[in-house]
């Protein structure tokens, strides 16, 4: 890795069109990337083939460029196969066991906030096949996050977890591979994947990659409710880009300056003012 370059990225599910929450994640990377002289790299992780569609990410990355939000680079997940089996193969099989276990038997276990917490039931079944789950001991159970502080982990949440699918590879395994292949230092997300952290920090350990700084931001709320995909109504829309940013920045609490107004100068105008420490710390945020 270059010294001291920093090296951010943005990596959308090409699941659907990008919302206003998702894009509160490309700009919030992309600016810190940009204040750092840094890089930032966009990363389709379109891995799962069920819900990936490539008419969403061609859609991605047209909006990315008429917002002006330039990647130094554009990576697919489909595109590094190889790379994924590579790394499954240098996992100790020891650590590792097939899990037959349905969506049926998972939905019935105790749900938290974070989904089922696996109770190892086919750790013991010496199965041929199926999911292929690692076993998740000697954890970190903290973390320092940027935005969020010292992250401790609840022990009640510490299950083995999937790194293969019975049908494909799963992101939390193929994002640190990606990660480390794009030379990311800096990871700047939505705080939805604070927990998927401990698991790709311990991957990060087990194949001696250099551990990264993360930057959890709060996530966009619609009153009680995530936005996401299916919410149809606040994808966002190029001709409304100026009072898109004006509003992002806003809910990022940074310093709007009310004599400029074109939208590439806001831009340039955040990037240079831009005050990371002024993000709310916060886990979720509302849009209005
Ligand atoms: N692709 C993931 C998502 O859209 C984000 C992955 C990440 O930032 O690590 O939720």
């Amino acid at each position: 890795m270059r010294d001291n370059l920093y090296i951010g990225r943005f990596a959308p599910s090409p699941s659907g069109k990008l919302h206003i929450g998702s894009f509160l994640s490309a700009i919030t990377s992309y600016i810190d990337a940009k204040h750092n002289n840094g890089l930032w790299k966009l990363r389709i992780d379109d891995i799962d083939s069920e819900r990936s569609k490539k008419i969403y990410s061609e859609s991605i990355i047209k909006i990315l460029k008429d917002f002006l939000l330039d990647p130094d680079e554009i990576y697919y997940q489909t595109d590094h196969l190889n790379d994924y089996i590579n790394y499954l193969d240098r996992i100790p099989k020891e650590k590792t066991y097939f899990c037959e276990c349905t969506r049926k038997i998972i939905s019935a276990l105790p749900q938290h906030d974070i989904g089922a917490i696996y109770d190892g039931r086919c750790l013991n079944k010496n199965l041929y096949q199926g999911a292929l789950r690692i076993q998740m001991k000697k954890i970190n159970f903290s973390f320092n996050d940027l935005n969020l502080g010292l992250i401790e982990l609840d022990k009640t949440y510490v299950s083995d977890f999937i790194v293969r699918g019975k049908n494909q590879f799963a992101y939390v395994f193929c994002c640190v591979i990606d990660d480390y292949l794009q030379e990311v230092n800096t990871v700047v997300r939505g705080s939805d994947l604070v927990f998927q952290t401990f698991q790709q920090r311990y991957l990060q350990e087990l194949f001696s990659f250099p551990l990264l700084s993360y930057f959890h931001h709060p996530v966009l709320y619609d009153e009680v409710r995530k936005i996401s995909k299916s919410d149809q109504d606040k994808e966002i829309h190029p001709d409304n880009r100026t009072e898109i940013l004006m509003k992002i920045l806003k809910i990022l609490n940074q310093k709007i300056n009310p004599n400029i107004n074109s939208y590439k100068s806001i831009l340039e105008h955040a990037i240079e003012s831009w005050d990371i420490k002024a993000i709310p710390k916060s886990t979720k945020i509302n849009l209005d």
